[in-house]
């Protein structure tokens, strides 16, 4: 186990930077830090980058970022994604912020849900409407299964094969995992209030194929209760959409019911907070605790408006008064990557021609 893995407060790995959130304004602070030679690990409790552009509508056009009339929401994501690649950012993904805490030595302790440490010279703030969270099955006693019978993702496939499985869910993942374990599993019903599904069109059809050659069954219909036997999972009784009550054998459940975003931790890290968001210095992007910067949707000042491009201009600031935190001795002073050789060595575009040293 690394010593990032382990340890108290002030024992993780040492970083310039931690940014908690991957989303758009995230992803664009690793640029604006990068610029000017600070160095960035990013965390996002998702397991891709992306934010809401990619959870939430990722075929969805925007048409309010400057000089890209029209863009898909995750076109811009890979956009961003390219545009940091300079600046090799270290990502840990899949893994919710837990804690962030001040140290006596003026540091910052980031520590996550799987068990990565960190000690920041400052942190960035850009968890947007807060981490996502998968919907549970809303069932009585459920609680007792959840991690061992049901599930709201996989971790592994083979925890399914020779299992009585039942799929809950009308989205791609629903669909992908139906097909990708149907065969694999002793029995699999697929449960979904509709017959219309939101998921890949092939995929329908590859559902629907296995299910006329008697390989596994549909329900349109809704799950209603947990059958248990000795505390053990037995099956689920779904009610149809046409009136009749079954019992379906289930060992697992998987329901993949969509994620929904909630504030969680950053509520409880003692930073001032308006409206469920955090209070920020427009100087800085600066929190109440020195050192902590929040930008994009997580945070709030007079006139604020949740839109992507106000998280790009909050993450050059921010960066400003990140570099300001870091080094108060520097003096600051702005340059243009048109015309600065030390950008342009950053971003590797004229490395050879580039003169100055490579220093913050
Ligand atoms: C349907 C829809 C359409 C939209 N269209 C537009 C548009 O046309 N133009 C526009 O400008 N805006 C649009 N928006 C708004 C835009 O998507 C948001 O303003 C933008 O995504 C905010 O970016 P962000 O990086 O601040 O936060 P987010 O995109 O919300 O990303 C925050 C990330 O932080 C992560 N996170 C949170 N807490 C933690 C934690 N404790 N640990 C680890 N990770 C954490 C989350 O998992 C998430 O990935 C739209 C929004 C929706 C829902």
């Amino acid at each position: 186990m690394s010593e990032s893995m382990t340890g108290s407060p002030g024992s993780g790995t040492p970083v310039e930077t931690a940014i908690i959130g991957a989303g758009p304004a995230g992803l664009f602070q690793i640029f604006e830090l990068g610029l000017l030679g600070i160095k960035a690990h990013i965390i996002d409790s998702l397991a891709q980058v992306g934010g809401q552009c990619t959870e939430l509508y990722p075929d969805k056009p925007i048409y309010d970022i400057p000089a890209l009339p029209i863009c898909g929401a995750q076109e811009l994501v890979d956009r961003l994604l390219e545009q940091a690649k300079p600046f090799h950012a270290t990502f840990h993904l899949g893994q919710e912020v837990t804690e962030l805490q001040p140290l006596p030595n003026g540091k910052f302790h980031v520590a996550t849900s799987s068990g990565t440490r960190l000690v920041a010279g400052a942190v960035v703030i850009a968890a947007g409407v807060g981490s996502f969270q998968p919907r549970r099955l809303a069932l009585p006693g459920v609680e007792a299964f959840e991690g061992q019978s049901v599930h709201y993702r996989v971790k592994s496939a083979g925890d399914f094969h020779d299992r009585d499985l039942l799929i809950c869910g009308g989205g791609d993942s629903a669909l992908d995992w139906t097909v990708a374990l149907c065969g694999k599993a002793r029995s699999l019903t697929l449960v979904h209030r509709r017959a219309e599904f939101r998921a890949a069109p092939a995929t329908v059809a590859r559902m629907r194929e296995l299910v006329a050659a008697g390989k596994m069954q549909f329900v349109e219909g809704h799950a209603t209760a947990l059958r248990t036997d000795g505390g053990a999972l037995r099956g689920a009784v779904v009610q149809t959409n046409d009136g009749r009550t079954l019992d379906v054998a289930a060992e697992q459940v998987l329901a993949f019911y969509g994620l929904h975003p909630k504030l969680g931790p950053v509520a409880e890290w003692g930073l001032e907070l308006e409206r469920k968001a955090l209070k920020v210095d427009t100087e800085n992007f600066q929190t109440s605790v020195p050192g902590i910067f929040a930008i994009g949707d997580i945070n709030i000042y007079p006139g604020k408006k949740k839109l992507i491009l106000s998280g790009f201009h909050e993450a050059a600031l921010a960066a400003f008064g990140i570099q300001h935190h870091l080094f108060p001795e520097k003096r600051q002073f702005l340059q243009y990557t048109t015309t600065s050789p030390i950008m342009q060595k950053r971003l590797g575009v004229s490395g050879e021609s580039a003169t100055a040293t490579d220093s913050h």
